[in-house]
């Protein structure tokens, strides 16, 4: 268990917090849509490409380290923590229609022509209509869902942000190039269910682990369950998506040859099982097993296919 970790995370999202007056503007989705129908590439134009970029090889860790509604909702966990598990599509239906409407005014414009990180910023108290607009967003749409619907519902159902990051991993997944990433190691699992309780954003790690399929697209990459879990079952990686482990490993073809053939009837045989027991997770080898009936190309297109469907998942 490692709290320190955590402590320090939580150190950081409340000092982004509470700089959170100073930076507003830089994160709004409302000055990008000005700014683009003026073709100006503006400061938070410039910060949400940063996200995106970084989530090619960073997932959503912006949200579990740094982000300043991340702050504000984990405080809301000590009064209020309902766990949500479901609408994740919403803020799909706000994203759309914002990022058409950005494309839109910049086209109308006639493309960008000019950079201006500083347009339209400054301190978000420096006058009455910023101090009101920094405390609709904190109070209506980062406090409010935090209470009325569940932990971080902001970044779960709200959030213009997420997207951009959700995409990025969902383009390094496709392309498979290395990135930081959770691993289970489900042999260690006990099933106590502590980094299911412990997950800002509720996702059911366990069954994740049970299933050793690590991506999630709500995962913010915290930490949370890797500090939470006496038993190590959980651990950052840098590589490729956990799922594609099983290609790198089952490529391996060495060993699954010269033990395919050797099996009880069943598919493989138990010394293949074993051998392949500290690479592959259980249900993976149980779905081989059932699949493959002893047949090296069926083996192979099953363990593919197997990755695909994980890698994919989310
Ligand atoms: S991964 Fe760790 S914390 Fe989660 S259920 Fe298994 S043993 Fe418990
Ligand atoms: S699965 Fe783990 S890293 Fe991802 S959000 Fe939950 S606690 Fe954080």
């Amino acid at each position: 268990m490692n709290r320190q970790r955590q402590r320090v995370r939580k150190a950081m999202i409340l000092v982004t917090f509470f700089a959170f007056p100073a930076v507003l503007h830089y994160l709004s989705p409302v000055s990008v849509i000005e700014a683009s129908s003026r073709g100006i590439v503006n400061g938070s134009l410039v910060l949400f490409l940063l996200m995106f970029t970084a989530s090619l090889f960073l997932g959503r860790a912006y949200c579990g380290w740094v982000c300043p509604g991340a702050g504000c909702q984990e405080s809301i966990f000590a009064a209020r923590e309902k766990p949500v598990t479901r609408g994740y599509y919403v803020k799909w239906l706000l994203w759309v229609p914002w990022i058409g409407t950005i494309i839109a005014m910049a086209v109308r414009a006639g493309g960008y022509g000019k950079v201006d990180f500083f347009y339209q910023t400054g301190l978000s108290m420096a006058d009455i209509h910023s101090l009101i607009s920094y405390l609709v967003v904190l109070f209506l749409l980062i406090a409010l869902p935090a209470f009325a619907v569940g932990k971080r519902s902001f970044c779960h159902h709200l959030c213009w942000m997420a997207p951009f990051m959700i995409i990025g991993r969902g383009i390094r997944n496709r392309l498979r190039w290395s990135a930081l990433q959770l691993r289970s190691r489900n042999e260690l699992c006990t099933q106590c269910g502590t980094c299911s309780k412990q997950c800002p954003m509720s996702l059911p790690v366990h069954d994740m682990v049970n299933q050793g399929i690590m991506e999630h697209a709500e995962c913010i990459l915290c930490g949370a369950c890797v500090d939470a879990c006496s038993r190590g079952a959980i651990i950052y990686e840098w590589g490729r998506c956990s799922s594609n482990k099983k290609i790198t490993t089952c490529s391996d073809s060495i060993s699954l040859d010269s033990h395919v053939g050797e099996g009880d009837g069943n598919g493989i045989a138990w010394t293949t099982k074993s051998r392949l027991r500290s690479d592959f997770q259980p249900h993976s080898l149980q779905s081989l097993i059932n699949t493959t009936d002893g047949n090296i190309k069926n083996l192979k297109r099953a363990e593919k296919q197997q990755c695909v469907n994980g890698c994919n998942a989310n």
